[in-house]
């Protein structure tokens, strides 16, 4: 293997910015190379799976990106049982996955002690690690389901760009307060993920590299980015959206195919160890092979979907899902199959990030 080139090692701003801006397919070869490289030599062949459970599409948020915001009038409302979960997370396990991702919207009727009790009843029965993602709550609230099992949360920042996130989030107390959220998700023990939307309207080049630069500074353990979709019943779904101006010309990050591989090989090069997925939103961008590119360009990680079909296709955060109308079954030989086909290994265990196992809980 070649040693990886003086610029990859610690990608500086300008560095990110001119990659970013990158069109030329040969030059990209040296990025994906690079990418690939530190992959394979810090996070090893294994493309773990975590499934993904989506529990309910409640929300009391009104992100303007989001499709099952508040507001959203169209959307039939769904919450599954706690039986209906447990089963999801039983077919995790008879797949080999390691790890089951429950996650919602915001939803207040999910109550502290439910979910502790969903959490300890999937931790007793499977033994499978847990993330949660469940949005923003209090500190309390985080440090009782620690207790209960959890292992991982993720929430994203979906921009580091104080201005563009209070855009996106009306009625939301800003930036500052999610970045106090990831640091107690930190303090109480949990693997901690966040992430970015690519290509939101007003996000330039050097907004996402300073997106970049963050996940670095905060050490993350999971980092998740994947293209911004519009949603047509959404205000950012609207084209030419007043309140939603795109960056001056030229600035302007594009919500493609491209920019997202560029994003998770840049990803790979500032936190080399992490866990990366080839995201959902990619694939549905490229069905065909939009998950393999993302795995051999940076991802190590994939998610598949485990939620029942007729819940799936409500969680409707953007349009054109990829796998929308799978079984939980079909997802997984599918995802297996694009994983050999590429020549890396479905990952078994949790699949911590290496070299950093997870805090004890009290
Ligand atoms: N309520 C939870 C889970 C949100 S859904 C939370 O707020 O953390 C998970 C992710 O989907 C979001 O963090 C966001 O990055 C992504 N998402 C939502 N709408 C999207 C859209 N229109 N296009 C692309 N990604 C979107």
């Amino acid at each position: 293997m070649s040693s990886l080139p003086a610029w990859a090692e610690i990608p500086d701003h300008a560095t990110l910015v001119s990659w970013l801006r990158e069109e030329d397919p040969a030059r990209l070869e040296d990025l994906w190379a690079a990418a690939d490289g530190q992959r394979r030599l810090h996070v090893g062949e294994e493309v773990h799976r975590r499934g993904l459970i989506e529990i309910s599409n409640h929300c009391l948020r009104r992100c303007a990106y989001c499709g099952i915001r508040a507001g959203n009038a169209e959307v039939v409302r769904y919450r599954m049982e706690s039986h209906e979960i447990l089963a999801c997370a039983r077919q995790a396990k008879a797949f080999g996955y390691g790890t089951v991702v429950l996650q919602a919207g915001e939803d207040p009727a999910h109550g502290t002690q439910s979910i502790a009790e969903l959490v300890r009843a999937i931790a007793g029965e499977t033994g499978l690690a847990i993330t949660l993602s469940l949005g923003e709550r209090p500190r309390s609230d985080y440090e009782t389901w620690r207790r209960a099992g959890a292992d991982r949360y993720l929430l994203r920042l979906e921009t580091t760009d104080a201005a563009l996130f209070a855009r996106i989030h009306p009625g939301h107390p800003g930036r500052e307060p999610r970045l106090v959220l990831l640091g107690y998700l930190r303090e109480l023990g949990y693997e901690v993920g966040s992430g970015v939307m690519i290509g939101i309207p007003g996000q330039s080049h050097a907004s996402l590299a300073r997106d970049l630069e963050l996940f670095r500074e905060l050490d993350l353990d999971m980092i998740g980015v994947g293209p911004f979709i519009p949603h047509p019943m959404t205000p950012l779904g609207v084209d030419g959206h007043p309140d939603f101006p795109a960056a001056p010309p030229g600035e302007q990050v594009p919500n493609t195919e491209l920019m997202t591989y560029k994003t998770v090989a840049l990803t790979r090069l500032v936190r080399p160890d992490a866990n990366i997925p080839s995201t959902t939103a990619l694939a549905t961008l490229n069905t065909e092979q939009g998950r393999e590119l993302g795995l051999m360009r940076g991802a190590n990680i994939v998610m598949p979907n485990l939620t029942p079909v007729a819940y799936r296709a409500l969680y409707e955060i953007y349009p054109g899902k990829a796998c929308i109308s799978e079984s939980a079954a079909q997802c997984s030989l599918c995802l297996e199959g694009r994983i050999h086909a590429i020549g890396r290994v479905p990952g078994t265990g949790p699949g911590w990030r290496p070299g950093h196992p997870p805090a004890p809980r009290e």
